[in-house]
């Protein structure tokens, strides 16, 4: 039997094997993944208050719980002779086709002096806590009654929304309410999110903006909306600033600024301003708090930089026939979560393509992971986790999320009668 190994359990791995199992029935297919749980940014990105986002989960369950697809978590793909990881070529040598579809994990930096500071977070880390990621389950500091977001794509957007609802805008939600009362504590007063680009030309979706409007206690100012000049005038995202109640009398004032081009931040303990370039102006906006939402660093040393310089087509994914790339961390730290659905159909008809010609082998998949490493978690393992998350769930919301790694093994492994305690 053809043994096929996806590495990364996220979107785009789930995607693969739903297409894999179309392009080349009758093999095994196992997906890994570092963490005890699968789905990737689908639990640990996408904002806890879309739900309907995250429902995406209960479609590559049906590949684990009908579909025969094997989930191994609790392994870390990593580089040779790294102690507790598992390296490419022994994957191989278990699985007759390997794709690595690892995402990308780093926020990318802001390239400005002052971006050390403390009170500068990457969006990706805020929104990993929110989601209680085991890698940044800690508490963060305060967040300050003046967020400055820097960037204006749908994960920018997702941040300040999360930022200015109120506690009783996150019913239904997964967010754990020690993060509904740090945001709360804050008493936020101003937000502004900036972008380099002009209205027209930004990032986020108009829908994104439409969400903040049904916000009643949220008023809108606007900063360099004429760059996008009047032709663009019947842009979808022009039209959905347009409708956002101005800034009246609001508890919380959103000033969107448009054209501005971040310089540097400045503090002494902690970041206390903001600088910003506006079409040759000097902009600076006092702040407590800096959100960079500006990407994930696609410039990841080992694995992903070696491998996608000598693929034989990066587009598709595929780096030498046997050993291919998905997602993320193929394409880098663009779209969706259904784009990657139609380059996983790509990608698994080249591999059905590619398995025509690859010698026939005797490789035995799991078995050969099994007997080389401790501590793999199963399949069995997250429904009793995801089992343990919906019993213990608090007035309001849908879960509450385990966020310590080693909670997580524990319930995994049926040792735990009770959800351990998550709130800290
Ligand atoms: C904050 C945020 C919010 C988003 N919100 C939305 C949204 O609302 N709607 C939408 O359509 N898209 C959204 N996206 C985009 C969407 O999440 C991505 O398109 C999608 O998750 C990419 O899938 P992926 O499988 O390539 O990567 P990921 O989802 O990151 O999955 C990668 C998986 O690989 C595992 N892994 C990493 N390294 C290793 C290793 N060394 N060994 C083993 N396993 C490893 C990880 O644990 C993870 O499970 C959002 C993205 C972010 C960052």
């Amino acid at each position: 039997m053809i043994q096929i190994a996806i590495v990364g359990a996220g979107p785009s791995g789930c995607y693969l094997a739903q297409a894999l199992l179309k392009a080349v029935p009758g093999a095994h297919i196992d997906i890994l993944d570092r963490l005890p749980v699968p789905f990737g940014l689908v639990r640990y990105g996408v904002a806890p208050d879309h739900q309907g986002t995250k429902a995406v989960a209960r479609q590559f369950a049906r590949l684990f719980e009908k579909q025969g697809v094997g989930f191994i978590g609790n392994v870390t793909l990593g580089q040779e002779g790294e102690g507790g990881t598992l390296s490419l070529s022994e994957l191989q040598s278990a699985y007759d086709v390997v794709v690595l579809a690892l995402g990308l994990p780093k926020d990318r930096a802001l390239p400005l002096p002052g971006a050390a500071l403390p009170g500068v977070i990457g969006a990706g880390q805020l929104t990993r806590h929110w989601n209680d990621h085991p890698d940044d389950s800690a508490s963060l500091p305060d967040l300050g009654r003046r967020v400055v977001i820097v960037g204006q794509g749908n994960v920018a957007i997702d941040v300040l929304r999360i930022l200015a609802k109120r506690a009783e805008h996150f019913d239904g939600s997964d967010l754990a309410h020690r993060h509904s009362d740090h945001i709360a504590a804050a008493g936020i007063e101003s937000i502004d999110i900036l972008g380099r680009s002009p209205a027209h030309e930004a990032k986020f979706d108009p829908v994104m903006v439409k969400e903040l409007a049904k916000l009643p206690h949220m008023g809108f100012a606007f900063e360099g909306l004429a760059h996008s000049g009047a032709a663009s005038q019947d842009d979808a995202r022009l039209e959905a600033l347009a409708n956002l109640p101005a800034a009246a009398d609001h508890d919380i004032r959103v000033t969107f600024h448009f054209g501005a081009t971040p310089t540097r931040l400045t503090g002494t303990d902690r970041v206390s301003a903001a600088q910003f370039d506006c079409d040759g102006a000097e902009l600076s906006l006092p702040c407590d708090t800096v959100v960079s939402a500006i990407g994930f660093e696609t410039h990841v040393p080992g694995l992903r930089d070696d491998l996608l310089a000598g693929a034989e087509d990066a587009a598709l994914g595929v780096l030498r026939p046997g050993l291919y790339a998905a997602g993320w961390f193929a394409r880098g730290p663009r779209g969706t979560i259904p784009e990657n659905r139609q380059a996983a159909q790509a990608l698994a008809a080249r591999i059905a393509q590619d398995l025509g010609t690859l010698p026939k082998t005797s490789k035995t998949g799991a078995a050969a992971l099994a007997a080389r490493l401790s501590g793999l978690t199963d399949y069995a393992g997250w429904q009793r986790i995801d089992a343990a998350e919906l019993a213990a769930c608090d007035a309001g919301r849908v879960r509450a999320k385990v966020a310590d790694l080693t909670d997580m093994l524990t319930l995994a492994a049926g040792r735990a009668q009770d959800h351990p305690e998550t709130e800290t």
